[in-house]
């Protein structure tokens, strides 16, 4: 897992562009609220740790036109949100151009709203709002995005944590020479944030990112034990194959970040080799 990139861009006066690009009717609505959805713009650039405290929307449920028209601005594009929405995908790391960065197992092909729209509208066509992500990631997410004050997934421009190491998988053995099952599982570095841990923790939760994890590489595990036995049958020593797998797990988690189960799945044969090699005998 990496961060993603966020689209460089003022705002407000994207904000006020669009606005301009209104037909009539949603310019007459728009124009007298600009200076309110511009002070929300200021909370989430410069408070946006406190947004998850914040009861609701600036625009309450009585302002229904208005809450309509801003959520408008997303849904019915003018030449200035198509061409952002574009580049917002456009700008991501090669990476994160074929992965989702909240799950990292399926291609992005939606904008999420890390507010979600509904409940902020204010946030509809906020860039820094809007992070590209699969189907299902989005659908799995939803309306959620805070439980009570903690938020509930990883902000993938806002959060810096993804350079800790939180994720790792270990080998099951069923003590007949048969191919060990893996199972991933989080544990809070001590360098980390309790809280910050939490929304890891609840991102992957939420996502049910540990089976899916599970699943992919259970398929796979066999073909990655048969290499460490083409490493045995070639008689390299037990540090070299060591080092040849820690190579691997660096090599990857250079690309895709530290807790990117493919790359992880090296250092996990790393740490169980000698019982790997009892399997292979
Ligand atoms: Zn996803």
């Amino acid at each position: 897992m990496i961060n993603s990139k966020c689209y460089q861009i003022n705002e407000h006066i994207f904000f006020l562009t669009i606005v301009g690009e209104k037909q009539n009717k949603a310019k007459n609505i728009l124009t007298p609220i600009t200076a309110r959805v511009l002070g929300t713009f200021n909370e989430y650039l410069t408070r946006f740790s406190t947004l998850s405290a914040k009861a609701g929307s600036e625009f309450t449920l009585a302002e229904e036109r208005e809450r309509s028209h801003l959520i408008g601005c997303y849904k019915n594009e003018t030449a200035s949100s198509s061409f952002v929405k574009g580049n917002i995908f456009a700008i991501q790391p090669d990476v994160l151009k074929v992965l989702c960065p909240y799950c990292m197992l399926d291609r992005p092909r939606t904008l999420d709203h890390y507010i979600p729209k509904d409940e902020f509208p204010e946030y509809a066509m906020f860039v820094r709002n809007l992070i590209p992500c699969c189907y299902d990631c989005n659908n799995k997410k939803d309306e959620l995005w805070r439980n009570g004050t903690l938020r509930q997934f990883i902000h993938y421009y806002n959060d810096n944590i993804l350079n800790h190491q939180f994720l790792y998988s270990e080998l099951i053995f069923n003590g007949s020479g048969s191919i060990p099952r893996i199972r991933h599982f989080l544990r809070k570095p001590v360098a980390m944030a309790r809280r910050d841990f939490q929304v890891a923790s609840s991102h992957f939760e939420n996502l049910g990112l540990l089976a899916a994890y599970d699943d992919s590489l259970n398929n796979r595990l066999s073909t990655e034990i048969q290499l460490i036995l083409t490493y045995v049958i070639a008689g390299l020593s037990d540090q070299v194959i060591t080092d040849l797998l820690g190579s691997q797990f660096l090599n990857r988690s250079r690309t895709y970040g530290v807790n990117y189960f493919e790359a992880i799945i090296y250092q996990t044969l790393a740490n169980h080799l000698a019982q790997v090699k009892l399997v292979l005998i």
